[in-house]
């Protein structure tokens, strides 16, 4: 992922599932199944998926390979799919 992973995602203005429309101060995250920023309620959908704990433990062994800080670091882009953020600008 690349190192402005956050300006592309944290400050989209669109939930890319539902595209609710999603203010700077809106909380969102990102899915474990595409990378997308996506809702509270989109995030709360994926979550009753029934291969949502498969598909996240693949999300944070791909993400720990490909990402060099810790995974609690929230700077870390894996981190974000868990911890809510907001556009920061
Ligand atoms: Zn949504």
């Amino acid at each position: 992922m690349e190192e402005n992973w956050e300006k592309q995602l944290a400050c989209a203005e669109v939930c890319l599932r539902c595209n609710t429309p999603l203010g700077k101060k809106d909380k969102r995250l990102l899915s474990v199944y595409d990378h997308e920023p996506i809702c509270m309620d989109c995030k709360s959908a994926e979550e009753k998926r029934p291969d949502y704990e498969d598909t996240t433990r693949a999300m944070i062994s791909t993400c720990m390979e490909t990402e060099n800080r810790p995974y609690g670091n929230p700077a870390s882009y894996c981190f974000h799919h868990f911890c809510p953020f907001k556009c920061k600008d």
